[in-house]
C-alpha cells in the first residue's frame, strides 16, 4: 500500500473504521515519515512515539471491542510546542521553559485525543510564538519542506510544515497576528484561526489573552473542516471563560454552492506596498474562480486598517508583558544557579532564558504600559482596535466574506528579515482579524508564476461564521486543487510512511 501522506484524514478515519488497516499501523508509518524527513525539515521538537503508539493502541481496542470510533480514528496529528501535552514537554521553543513538563492537557490538545487521533509529537515554532518565520526558536530552524533553504513561516512554521512535508496529515497552531494563516501560505497548506472564542485557549501558553486563539492546519479544507469539529466539541470550555459554544457541524455546509453570495474585496489592500505582483495576481485569480461559480465581487472599504499593525505592536507587547512575568525562575522557568540574591537570579534567569525578540517585545511592553506612555500609546491603539472593528461591521453589511491575500509574498530565506520591522510587515494581512477577533482562513493557489513556491488568498468573515469560510475555501479549493487538498511538497512525498 502507498504512504500514509496519500490518504485524507478522514480516508485515515474511515479506513481505520473499516479494519483495512489498523491505527497502530498508521501511527508506526507517521513516525516513520518523521524519522525519513524530519532531519531536513525539522519539524518537530519533539516526538512522542510512545504517546502516538498508545493513542492507537486504544483507538484499536476499542474498534476491536464494537465501539463506535472517533471521526479523527488513528490520525497523526502534531501540537504546536506551546500546547500542554501530558507526558511531553512544553517549551515554546524557548530556554525558558526547555525542561517544562506538561503538568495537563490542554483543551484543545484533549479533543483531538478525544476525536480518536494520534498525538505524533510537539512542533517548533518562534519563541513563545513571537515572529513569523520560526526562525527565533531558542533550538533550531524549522525549513520549508517546498524549499529548504527558506523559511516555514511562522510562528507556528513547525505545525504547517510537518503537514507540508506529509509527517502529520492535520496539526494545531496558535495565531495572535497571523501565526497559523502565514505560515500555512508559505507552505502551501490549509490554515484557520477560528473566530476569538471558538476554540479554548486553556492550556495554550498566553501570549497577547485578547488575541490568541488556536486552530487547525489541514492539506485539505475537508481535513480542517474535521478538525474544527473536534475542537469544538463539547461545548464551551469552563476553565476558559472567553470560549463559547459553537454549535455547528464544519461538514455540513462544505460542499454548498456559492452562487448569489457577495465576496467583498478591498481595493486598498490589494495595492498594498510589499504585497508581490504574484500574490495579487494569484488572489485576483481566485476572485475570477469564486465569480465563475456564481458569487459577486463587491468592493468594500476598511479605512483604518493601515494601522492595524501599529496597534497590533502596542497591545500585543503590552499583554505579553504581563502574561510572560510568570517566567522568573521561581515560579516558573530556567532558574540560573549560584546568584547572590533574589534580584540577581530573578534579573539573569530572564537574561539568560529568553532571546532576543522576545526580550525586546517585554521590554516595549515594560515601556508602553509605564505611567505616561500609557495614555499616549495603549488607549489610542484600543481606540484603533474600536475603529477598525467598526470597519469590519459595515463591510460586512455588503458582503458575506472578504477575499485577499494571506502573506505578502511566497516564502522566504533563511535570515533575509534582518530587520524586526520587516518581520512585522509579514503580518500585514492577517492581525487586522485578531485585533477584531474573527475568523480568517488561508487557502493554496498552487505554486506561484515567478517564484514556483507556494501562494495562497485568505478569506475572512464576521465572528462566529467560520463555517461559512470553510464552504468559500471549499469552492476555492475545487479550481485550485482539483485533486480535493494541497499535495505534499514533492521533496518529501512517500518518503518512508508506507502504510504495511
Ligand atoms: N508575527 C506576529 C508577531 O510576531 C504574530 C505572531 C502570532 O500570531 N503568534 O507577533
Amino acid at each position: 500500500m502507498a504512504s500514509f501522506d496519500q490518504l485524507s484524514a478522514a480516508q485515515i478515519a474511515a479506513g481505520v473504521a473499516n479494519g483495512d488497516f489498523t491505527a497502530v499501523e498508521v501511527a508506526r508509518a507517521a513516525l516513520d515519515a518523521v524519522g525519513a524527513r524530519d532531519g531536513e525539515v525539522k519539524a518537530f521538537l519533539q516526538v512522542s512515539a510512545d504517546l502516538a503508539l498508545e493513542a492507537a493502541e486504544k483507538t484499536d481496542k476499542a474498534r476491536a471491542a464494537g465501539e463506535k470510533l472517533g471521526p479523527l480514528a488513528g490520525v497523526p496529528v502534531a501540537f504546536k510546542d506551546n500546547m500542554n501535552l501530558v507526558g511531553t514537554r512544553t517549551t515554546c521553543a524557548s530556554r525558558m521553559l526547555a525542561n517544562y513538563e506538561s503538568p495537563y492537557t490542554a483543551t484543545c490538545v484533549q479533543r483531538m485525543l478525544d476525536a480518536g487521533a494520534t498525538p505524533v509529537g510537539k512542533t517548533n515554532m518562534d519563541e513563545f510564538a513571537f515572529g513569523s518565520s520560526t526562525e527565533s526558536s531558542a533550538f533550531h530552524p524549522t525549513a520549508n519542506p517546498w524549499d529548504t533553504a527558506r523559511v516555514p513561516g511562522g510562528s507556528s512554521g513547525g505545525s504547517a510544515a510537518a503537514v507540508a512535508a506529509g509527517e502529520v496529515t492535520v496539526s494545531l497552531g496558535s495565531d495572535t497576528g497571523g501565526s497559523i494563516r502565514q505560515p500555512a501560505s508559505l507552505c502551501g497548506v490549509v490554515g484557520m484561526k477560528p473566530t476569538y472564542g471558538a476554540v479554548s485557549r486553556y492550556g495554550v501558553v498566553a501570549f497577547g489573552s485578547s488575541l490568541d486563539q488556536a486552530g487547525p492546519f489541514g492539506r485539505s479544507v475537508e481535513d480542517v473542516a474535521l478538525a474544527m469539529n473536534a475542537l469544538t466539541a463539547g461545548g464551551s470550555d469552563p476553565w476558559d471563560s472567553t470560549s463559547q459554544l459553537v454549535d455547528v457541524d464544519f461538514l455540513a455546509h462544505l460542499n454548498d454552492s456559492i452562487e448569489g453570495r457577495r465576496v467583498g474585496i478591498v481595493p486598498a489592500l490589494m495595492e498594498a506596498a510589499g504585497l508581490t505582483d504574484e500574490v495579487r495576481d494569484a488572489v485576483i485569480a481566485a476572485g475570477r474562480a469564486l465569480q465563475d461559480q456564481g458569487a459577486e465581487l463587491v468592493e468594500v472599504d476598511l479605512p483604518n486598517i493601515a494601522s492595524a499593525i501599529a496597534a497590533y505592536y502596542v497591545i500585543a507587547p503590552c499583554e505579553a508583558f504581563s502574561n510572560l512575568a510568570r517566567f522568573d525562575g521561581v515560579r516558573y522557568g530556567y532558574q540560573e544557579q549560584g546568584c547572590a540574591t533574589l534580584a540577581e537570579q530573578t534579573s539573569l534567569s530572564r537574561a539568560h532564558g529568553f532571546g532576543e525578540e522576545a526580550k525586546r517585545r517585554q521590554m516595549l511592553g515594560a515601556y508602553l504600559l509605564s505611567s505616561g506612555t500609557y495614555d499616549k500609546y495603549y488607549y489610542p491603539a484600543q481606540q484603533v482596535r474600536t475603529l477598525i472593528t467598526a470597519d469590519y461591521a459595515r463591510a460586512y453589511e455588503q458582503c458575506d466574506v472578504i477575499l485577499m491575500p494571506a502573506a505578502p509574498r511566497t516564502a522566504f530565506k533563511f535570515g533575509e528579515l534582518s530587520d524586526p520591522t520587516q518581520m512585522y510587515a509579514s503580518d500585514l494581512f492577517t492581525i487586522s482579524n485578531n485585533i477584531v477577533g474573527n475568523g480568517g482562513v488561508s487557502v493554496p493557489l498552487g505554486l506561484g508564476a515567478q517564484s514556483g513556491l507556494p501562494v495562497s488568498a485568505q478569506l475572512q468573515g464576521p465572528a462566529f461564521a467560520d463555517d461559512r469560510l470553510l464552504t468559500f475555501a471549499r469552492a476555492i479549493e475545487r479550481s485550485f486543487s482539483p485533486d480535493g487538498g494541497a499535495p505534499v511538497a514533492p521533496a518529501f512525498a512517500g518518503k518512508g510512511g508506507e502504510l504495511a
